[in-house]
């Protein structure tokens, strides 16, 4: 043999760079299902049983293209990490050398940088951005801010360009991506699918060694290979994709979807490559099927927040997801987890994500989110339950949104102002605050929204970091004008509340 290839759970790609350079007549590929990568964290028992599930097709579809595959299931209880997987086949075979594209997590690079056999790792180049590109344009920058990445990448590629001009003559078209829910805006939602032979025998591995962990394993309707993959999402472009813009914000009781199309989760296992599904949303705008606020603000999240993200993540390095700027201590309320809330905004987005492992941007960003932040939860127990329930999680692309953006525990580096909001802003985006417990209208005293005591309390307390914020002044200004009195009383409010949540 001449060489052990790795194929992680997360790089089920055929163009995958260690497969391309590979010869399936001299080399044996090692997949690895083991407890150190379902047991890091507790996973959602969805998304378990989404990565297994489409690493077995992936195995099948390699031996029918002829590799040598050695695959380790879990159920086998063989070796507990991906080294000593590599460790019992280097043994088995004696490999020249062994390769792997390298982790998209430090964990992980880690181990394998430190594991006996001796591993070759080489660039995942499936992104648009490879980590040296990105480097290179962070290099010497004042301030990171992703939409000059975002257009520099625009130019780069060519997507929604006419010429060095961009399609539509704007670069961005969020001011009109920002409208409220709407019972109208109803969808059909992503395309589902129906558990084969393989996912099924899964699932009732999942069933039983996964029950303790947070989350509803059925029904499942993730797809597990790249044809299904596929054709989600030619689904997602011809119903979702026109509507997209129009949506992108809004929230919806019982509509967890809306337009938006949880191709992260293809993505992100490699299932789809991200130029081809930006390839696809720039071409359906071009046949004039797609108006150009939608194919922009679903481009602008791929080419643009996808590859910054993972650009600050490597560029960060491992110390990143323990940033912790504002100093936060709370523990994260158990309503996180199930537990009981009168908050109905929480409730809602909790119970979507324990059934479905999904729940979209402004959802995690602006309800559970913001909730934490204003707290002052404890920024990595935040991150471990970012990681733990949702289908999409891997630490790169989770742990810069969760601990950057959402949290403003990296100071400033993926969001110039932190993501706050009073209740004000979730009753013009969705319908939650009809039926909840609180009134999203009364600020102080008998019904107050926490979200609207919270909000003052967290600006108050951080005065000094962001009053010189210039996005931020005229918030401090509305409060200084509040008068003494009521400023008294939405702090002893929030001070109150504390003891409750
Ligand atoms: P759509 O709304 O249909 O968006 C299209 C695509 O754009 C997504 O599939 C995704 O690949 C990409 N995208 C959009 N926003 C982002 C973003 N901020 N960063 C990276 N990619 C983006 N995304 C993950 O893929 N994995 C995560 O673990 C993850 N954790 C998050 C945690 C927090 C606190 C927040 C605020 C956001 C997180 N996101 C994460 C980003 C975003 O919420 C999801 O990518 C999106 O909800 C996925 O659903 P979708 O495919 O239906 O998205
Ligand atoms: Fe959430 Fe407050 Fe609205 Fe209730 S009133 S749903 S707690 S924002």
């Amino acid at each position: 043999v001449r060489r052990v290839i790795l194929v992680l759970g997360d790089q089920l790609s055929p163009e995958l760079a260690v497969l391309r350079d590979g010869d399936p007549e001299q080399d044996v590929v090692v997949m690895a299902e083991v407890p150190d990568e379902t047991g890091y964290v507790p996973h959602h028992p969805k998304k378990i049983a989404l990565v297994l599930s489409a690493m077995r097709h992936f195995a099948e579809e390699l031996r029918a293209d002829g590799w040598t595959v050695r695959y380790f299931r879990l159920e086998e209880d063989g070796p507990r990490s991906i080294c000593g997987a590599l460790m019992a086949v280097h043994q088995e075979v004696s490999p020249e050398e062994v390769v792997a594209v390298r982790p998209g997590e430090h964990r992980l690079i880690e181990a394998l940088e430190a594991c006996p056999v001796g591993v070759r790792m080489v660039e995942d180049d499936r992104f648009l951005c490879s980590v040296d590109r990105f480097r290179d344009w962070a290099q010497g920058r004042k301030e990171l801010r992703m939409e000059w990445f975002y257009r520099e990448m625009r130019r780069e590629t060519g997507l929604l360009m006419d010429g060095d001009q961009p399609a539509g003559g704007t670069w961005n078209y969020d001011k009109q991506n920002r409208k409220p829910a709407q019972r109208s805006l109803l969808q059909s939602g992503p395309m589902e699918f129906t558990p084969d032979a393989i996912t099924e025998t899964v699932l009732a591995m999942v069933r039983e060694r996964f029950a303790e962990n947070f989350g509803t394993l059925d029904p499942f309707t993730f797809g597990v290979t790249r044809t299904q993959a596929r054709r989600a999402l030619a689904h997602f472009v011809k119903t979702q994709l026109p509507g997209f813009g129009d949506t992108q914000d809004a929230m919806l009781l019982d509509e967890p979807y809306l337009n938006h199309g949880v191709l992260s989760v293809y993505m992100n296992l490699g299932l789809l490559l991200p130029r081809e599904v930006c390839e696809a949303a720039d071409a359906a705008y071009r046949d004039g099927q797609v108006p150009i606020n939608s194919a922009e603000g679903f481009i602008r999240q791929i080419l643009g927040w996808r590859e910054y993200v993972r650009g600050i993540y490597f560029l960060k390095g491992p110390e990143y997801v323990t940033s912790n700027t504002l100093g936060h201590t709370r523990d994260l309320p158990a309503a996180y987890w199930g537990g009981e809330t009168d908050m109905r905004c929480i409730r809602e987005v909790v119970a979507q994500t324990r059934d479905l492992a999904y729940a979209h941007h402004i959802q995690r960003l602006m309800i559970t989110g913001n909730y934490a932040l204003l707290l002052g939860v404890d920024p990595a127990q935040v991150h471990e339950w970012y990681l733990s329930v949702y289908a999409d999680a891997y630490e790169w692309v989770e742990a810069p949104n969760t601990v950057g953006m959402s949290q403003w525990a990296d100071g400033g580096v993926v969001a110039s102002k932190p993501y706050v909001s009073s209740a004000n802003y979730i009753d013009r985006m969705s319908d939650y605050c009809t039926g909840c417990a609180f009134d999203p209208k009364v600020k102080v005293g008998e019904g107050a929204c926490p979200f609207n005591l919270l909000y003052w309390d967290f600006l108050v307390r951080h005065r000094e970091r962001f009053e010189g914020n210039r996005r931020m002044g005229v918030v401090y200004k509305a409060w200084d004008g509040m008068g003494e009195e009521k400023r008294r009383e939405v702090l002893r409010g929030a001070e109150t509340l504390g003891e409750v949540i």
